[in-house]
């Protein structure tokens, strides 16, 4: 029986990345969703290789141009946010991999969980945003939620066969990025050309700006506490400028494990994607001969302050860390956009922070409305 898998982002980063296990394993997976949200051409693409039963591209203006190209084959097109959580319930799925960009990830994939999928998750925010929620509902439906992101995955790794041991802390590694070692001074007039260009892992634009910033380590310490189950204090950070050890587990007789390897998403995609077993891979390996020093430092969290209100918004739960979020995912793109400076995007996470109202046990509605507010009252601190 071969697995059968959704793609929710097949055109992005990961999306791709994952097509490529896939086409590397043509006995083992059969696609039977993708899905874009703009990039019609590379979904057409993508649908003519791979046969899927159905794409989905959520851009309704796109729609035509879709059904056009695929008319000759058997492959049903739909378009819109409706359609993308209606496709993600299709019976035939046995696995979907959540790679959307930021808060659009959650209702897919809540409804996704909602219809007994194995999830494999790309999309970190889902969690940051509602891992209350969704971790809930995952375990109510009896779903499991495999990680994607590569710090997350190594912990996943390290636990296999130690599931019943309980965990004193995870130790997350962190890049540092393309600023480290920066003071506050010298990022002020940095540009978005220089904080694209990270220095060992190649991203898409929203998660690579979040590596620059820290903010990407912070949602992931977020995303951790619920996909592990842990306390906030049970999350630490440490940076680790050449991405080779991936994180770190410590468990309560003092051992740590960690999970090494080369950067390179497509082995915790394909181990998201097979778990429990492990497939041959050509990725290319490890030599610890290239490798003579591997080092840790603290992170900078004066310097990097997006860290450190991660953690804040962690530490208060309820909206906030959805709150964060929204007001990251405005100051992010209007940094893109050349509208706000690196550190300014920091300020308008803080603020938000500050000043939106406190839900302490929020419903999904409360997260949808968080989310609006919150980007509404980013913007004015953005114009
Ligand atoms: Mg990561």
């Amino acid at each position: 029986m071969k697995k059968r898998i959704a793609i929710l982002g097949s055109t992005g980063s990961i999306g791709t990345q994952a097509l490529q296990v896939i086409q590397a394993h043509p006995d083992y997976f059969e696609v039977e969703l993708l899905t874009a949200q703009h990039n019609a051409a590379l979904l057409i693409e993508q649908a003519i290789a791979f046969q899927p039963n159905a794409v989905v591209i959520t851009n309704e203006d796109k729609y035509a141009q879709v059904k056009e190209a695929l008319a000759p084959h058997p492959v049903k097109v739909f378009a819109g946010e409706a359609a993308l959580a209606s496709s993600v319930q299709m019976e035939s799925i046995d696995l979907v991999l959540t790679a959307l960009v930021g808060y659009s990830g959650l209702t897919p994939t809540l409804r996704a969980i909602e219809a007994g999928k194995t999830i494999a998750l790309a999309n970190k925010e889902t969690l940051v945003v509602a891992g209350e929620l969704v971790t809930a509902l995952a375990k109510a439906k009896g779903v499991n939620i495999y990680p994607v992101d590569s710090e997350h995955s190594a912990i996943f790794q390290c636990l296999v066969g130690e599931f019943h041991n309980p965990i004193e802390k995870i130790i997350l590694t962190a890049s540092g990025g393309p600023f480290r070692g920066k003071k506050r001074d010298e990022l002020l007039y940095v540009t978005k050309a220089q904080a694209l260009k990270h220095p060992n892992w190649t991203m898409g634009a929203k998660v690579t700006i979040d590596s620059a910033s820290l903010m990407n380590k912070g949602l992931e310490v977020i995303e951790a506490k619920w996909l592990f189950g842990l306390r906030p204090d049970q999350v630490e950070v440490i940076v680790h400028p050449q991405s080779i050890v991936h994180s770190l587990i410590q468990f309560q007789d003092s051992s740590i494990k960690a999970q090494l390897g080369l950067p390179d998403m497509r082995l915790p995609i394909q181990f998201a994607m097979t778990y429990p077993q492990r497939l041959t891979a050509d990725f290319p390996r490890f030599d610890f001969a290239q490798y003579p020093a591997l080092t840790f430092e603290k992170p900078d969290t004066e310097t990097f302050r997006n860290l450190a209100l991660a953690f804040e918004a962690l530490h208060r739960g309820g909206n906030m860390p959805c709150v964060l979020n929204a007001a990251n995912e405005m100051a992010v793109d209007a940094f893109l956009k050349d509208k706000v400076g690196f550190l300014a995007m920091s300020d308008v996470v803080e603020q938000c922070l500050a000043k939106m109202d406190y839900v302490a046990s929020p419903r999904y509605d409360d997260y949808v409305e968080t989310d609006r507010e919150t980007r509404i009252k980013a913007l004015e601190l953005i114009h």
